[in-house]
């Protein structure tokens, strides 16, 4: 059976080339112009995904209709956002969108991100499975991590913080994101210092060059992400 994707989106020609991408990779669109268009789609289709626009017109823009998605299920989100919309995307994530992808993209981008948030998804809990990222190699169960091929000793705290980071590649975390899912630490302010402490002693320990990081990069203003390149 082809999996269902709903894209909530009300640029017409955004949704024609997407879905033509989708369709070809095999999967099945359906289609919402609107939040509440889209929510009752949702509720209708069960789609595998939704790709959620944040600028919507009507009463609900993305972000009211990713909270009311999260209340009702756990469907894997990926957002559409444009470039100014920097704020908004953190907030996506902390409702629980499962990644976003920024305006402009490529239709061959959105395909490849659908894949991976799916395979994520079905990845059964308690199975934890090597991570990669570059020539870093992290291994869940015995809690082992290389660069390079050589073992590099981490406190719990990093390893998770590592762990976290590598689970999605290109992703960025925000620092509360990494305190509570990597840290499992409620967010409280002036907490964030914190994070930039440990994600600075991982450095030490992991980068080629601390002053210049080369796997952990800051994202000005968001947090950090892990990088392939
Ligand atoms: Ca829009």
């Amino acid at each position: 059976m082809a999996r269902r994707i709903l894209i909530i989106e009300d640029e017409s020609h955004i949704v024609r080339t997407v879905r033509l991408y989708l369709e070809k990779a095999g999967f099945e669109v359906a289609w919402a112009s609107d939040g509440t268009q889209g929510l009752a789609a949702f509720r209708r289709t069960r789609p595998a995904l939704v790709l959620l626009d944040l600028n919507l017109p009507g009463d609900l823009d993305g972000l009211d209709v990713c909270r009311k998605l999260r209340a009702e299920s756990s469907v894997p989100i990926i957002m559409l956002t444009a470039r100014s919309e920097e704020t908004d995307k953190l907030i996506g994530l902390e409702l629980g969108a499962d990644d976003y992808i920024t305006k402009p993209f490529s239709p061959r981008e959105v395909t490849a991100r659908v894949r991976t948030v799916l395979r994520r998804a079905a990845q059964p809990q308690g199975a934890p499975e090597m991570l990669e990222v570059a020539d870093i190699r992290l291994n869940p169960e015995s809690r082992v991590v290389t660069v390079g091929g050589r073992e590099v000793p981490l406190t719990r705290t990093e390893f998770d913080l590592l762990a976290a980071l590598m689970q999605s590649p290109g992703r960025v975390f925000s620092r509360a994101q990494l305190l509570e899912h990597a840290l499992r630490t409620p967010f409280y302010e002036g907490y964030e210092r914190t994070v930039d402490q440990h994600i600075k002693n991982l450095r030490q320990k992991i980068e080629p060059n601390p002053r210049s990081p080369h796997y952990i990069l800051t994202v000005r203003g968001v947090g950090y992400k892990i990088t392939d390149a």
